[in-house]
């Protein structure tokens, strides 16, 4: 018989959830399964019936862009029963179902555990009570499940991130941005409420995204006296230069003795002690809804894919698994012991012991809480005692959003390392000619949250017969080290510099490269500010185009930026579910497109009204956009007709998603400390800072070429290839699945 896998949404939706089920369903029948949808949770599987159906490719179609569940979510009390366990286990076990993927929070994955350990003694009764026969008790003695974290609150030990709360971080952060213009207008503060009942992770990444003065989290509670520091610190922020005050309360917030602290309480503090015409706004379910991020498409695709597998592979000795994301990889995490170290958190908080609450978030948890610290402290008006290092900040490069919100992390978190941040306006250019400026806490004021780059940037690298220029240009700044923020030319300049030290000393000075690029081609990291904010601009657009089409049988081919590096390309379309994408790295051939116009041919025959191609601008300079929208459109004949869009600069431009807000925060953090250990040290090296594995390292910049394809303006090595198989899987209808099957990189639970 065919192996039946069952598939369930349960507890809190997030958004997310129906990329994860369209990649099982698809991925299921894509390894030769049969997917059932098992619909509002646990409630399907007690009552059976309608509530568990086969599901069909076509069932998942045009769900990625989709907020909710579409197979629907509840909270089942009869599960929590044993009658009703039995109940479920008989319906499984009528479809031939012994094997599951729960998508859900830690209390639908305890639910799930329970089950299954329970499911040979419910399996035993239902043969007793006459209503299985032993021959299919003895067929499916164990569960086999996985599990899929649903949950917008990022709660769960052991996964960098949950499904959902991407998004819920999208919601608040814009919500913050638009109190933030009104506030500033009137010079008014907000007390804003945001979910997280027991985790803090939403409101802190919302404070450092959206740039607030002060957070109120469950895992870190205030000292006593927490009023007056409160106070202290909007009064000095407003002297600094805030025109605005903005204060995020956790739902779960309280004080060190476990008294609540309430968003209307933090208003009339405010009001009283301040003066101040302050308001409260309660987020609540809007932090729920909408449209997933670009990232809750991909890697809910991944996870769904991922977790097809797990089950596939299962035997009834495996450990049950959570497939969870660690390091910007797929993880197996183990089941168990994640929800009980999720749960250990919450009984940190509540007997007080706080410290280790904020341990067992993670190292990244209470590393951001420092930087929140750090950069929502106005300064203090003492006069240094000593002489502050001067630290030249410029941008080159291609312009990426989040640029402006990096330059204001180095200004914060330089002035509480003991620097003078020094701007410089226009790139190398600009440092040729020496346009720099003195930036204060109040200069980079409202920052955060700006596309462009507010000191410019230029994708001019130095010529040879400027670095005398130059380097005089540096002597006489008296700068000490300089912070380079930019893509790929900013990569060639510092290493040209780097190159010419000996013939010009000037250039022997600490020199340190963030990365900042939509096209995400940088090396030594993974990730560059930007980028996410390009593919969420870009899956807005598809999904936009992709709902003109509606009326016709059409073919679009949309053009995405990137140059030779796929990145953009990839990723938005896994995220907006194109059906072939154009890289590059792949190239494109002659003999590959006749295989696509037959693909093409035979889908629209079956009923199919859209076929999305996505080609990355530079995938191959003959077959252009134009050349393989009028191929299509000539073997289309009159079977679909063929659209073009060239998405352009829209992808560089918007304001910068709060994922790349928070990379480019702590990308600079790390920047700043490491020029201020350089500095301390004497040591001159010019170095990069980037994510490796999902670690935030330094790499010397004299290696860069190393890594590099030079001819093609990318890394050797990008990780993101690896993820095809799972478009593949999920895009092409009766693409045929292989022996090696190449899985998504799972790592090994550490
Ligand atoms: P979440 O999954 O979002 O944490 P809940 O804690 O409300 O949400 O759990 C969702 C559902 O999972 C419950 O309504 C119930 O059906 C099931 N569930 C949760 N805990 C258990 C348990 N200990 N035993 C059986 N089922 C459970």
């Amino acid at each position: 018989m065919t192996t039946r896998i069952g598939v369930l949404t349960s507890g809190g939706d997030a958004q997310g959830m129906n990329a994860a089920v369209r990649a099982v369903v698809r991925t299921g029948i894509h390894l030769g399964a049969e997917v059932y949808a098992i619909h509002e949770g646990w409630q399907g599987a007690v009552d059976g019936g309608a509530g568990i159906t086969p599901m069909s490719w076509d069932d998942v179609g045009s769900i990625l862009h989709r907020g909710g569940t579409v197979i629907g979510t509840a909270r089942s009390k009869d599960f929590r029963e044993w009658e009703g366990q039995r109940r479920a286990a008989r319906h499984l076990l009528e479809h031939g179902i012994d094997r599951l993927i729960v998508i859900g929070g830690d209390g639908s994955l305890t639910g799930t555990d329970a089950f299954r350990r329970n499911w040979p003694q419910l399996v035993t009764e239902l043969v007793e009570l006459g209503e299985i026969s032993p021959e299919t008790a003895a067929a499916h003695p164990v569960l086999m499940i996985a599990g899929l974290v649903g949950s917008i609150d990022n709660d769960l030990v052991g996964s960098d991130m949950t499904i959902g709360a991407d998004t819920a971080l999208h919601r608040i952060v814009d919500a913050i941005d638009t109190l933030a213009s009104t506030a500033a207008s009137h010079q008014r503060s907000f007390v804003v409420e945001v979910m997280g009942r027991h985790c803090g992770y939403l409101p802190l990444m919302a404070a450092i995204a959206g740039g607030c003065d002060y957070v109120f989290v469950p895992e870190d509670p205030p000292a006593d006296g927490w009023e007056d520091e409160v106070c202290e610190l909007l009064r000095a922020g407003r002297a600094a230069g805030r025109r605005d005050s903005i204060v995020l309360v956790a739902e779960g917030a309280h004080d060190r003795h476990g008294t609540p602290i309430t968003a209307e309480q933090v208003k009339d503090l405010l009001a009283e002690r301040l003066g101040e015409d302050t308001r409260v706004t309660i987020l609540g379910h809007v932090q729920r809804g909408g449209s997933p991020s670009a990232y809750d498409r991909w890697m809910s695709t991944l996870l769904g894919y991922a977790a097809v597998q797990e089950v596939l592979d299962a035997t009834p000795e495996s450990v049950p698994h959570i497939l969870g994301v660690r390091h910007n990889r797929i993880a197996q995490i183990p089941l168990v012991e994640a929800v009980e170290k999720t749960r250990e958190v919450a009984r940190f908080v509540d007997i007080g012991d706080f410290e280790s609450a904020v341990l067992a978030r993670g190292a990244s948890f209470g590393e951001m809480l420092d930087v929140f610290e750090r950069m929502s402290r106005p300064p203090s008006r003492t006069e240094p005692v000593e002489p502050m290092p001067r630290i030249g900040v410029l941008h080159a490069g291609g312009l990426a959003p989040g640029m402006n919100t990096a330059a204001r992390a180095a200004e914060r978190l330089g002035l509480t390392r003991g620097m003078n941040i020094v701007g410089v306006d226009g790139g190398f250019p600009g440092l040729l000619e020496g346009n720099v400026r003195d930036l204060t806490w109040g200069d980079v004021e409202g920052w955060t949250n700006e596309g462009g780059a507010e000191l410019g940037t230029r994708r001019r690298i130095p010529s040879e017969d400027q670095f005398y220029a130059l380097g005089r240009s540096i002597e006489k700044l008296e700068l000490d080290a300089l912070l380079v923020i930019g893509g790929y030319n900013a990569y060639l300049a510092v290493h040209l510099l780097n190159a010419e030290r000996g013939r010009f000393p000037a250039f022997d000075l600490p020199m340190m490269l963030v990365p900042a690029s939509i096209d995400n081609n940088l090396p030594s990291s993974e990730l560059s500010i930007g980028a996410d904010t390009a593919l969420n601009s870009a899956v807005t657009a598809l999904d936009a185009i992709k709902m003109s089409a509606s009326a016709a049988r059409r073919c679009f081919v949309v053009e995405t930026m990137g140059r030779r590096c796929g990145y953009l390309a990839l990723m938005s379309g896994i995220a907006s579910g194109a059906e072939r994408v154009y890289l590059h790295e792949e190239g494109i051939t002659l003999a590959g497109l006749e295989r696509d116009v037959a693909t093409m041919r035979e889908a629209f025959l079956d009923g199919k009204r859209l076929y999305l191609a996505i080609r990355n601008e530079r995938a191959n300079d003959l077959y252009t956009t134009d050349f393989l929208a009028r191929l299509f459109e000539e073997e289309g004949h009159e079977l679909f007709d063929v659209r073009q869009a060239v998405l352009g600069h829209i992808q560089q431009g918007g304001s910068p998603t709060p994922f790349d807000r928070i990379l480019a925060t702590r990308l600079v953090k790390h920047a700043i400390d490491g020029l201020a250990d350089q500095l301390a040290d004497g040591d001159t090296q010019a170095r990069s800072v980037g994510l490796v594995d999902g670690v935030v390292t330094y790499a010397p910049v004299d290696r860069m070429l190393e890594h590099l394809d030079v001819e093609n303006r990318r890394p050797l090595h990008q990780w993101w290839l690896d993820l095809r198989p799972a478009l593949a899987a999920v895009a092409e209808r009766g693409a045929a699945a292989t022996a090696e099957e190449t899985p998504v990189p799972v790592l090994r639970a550490d």
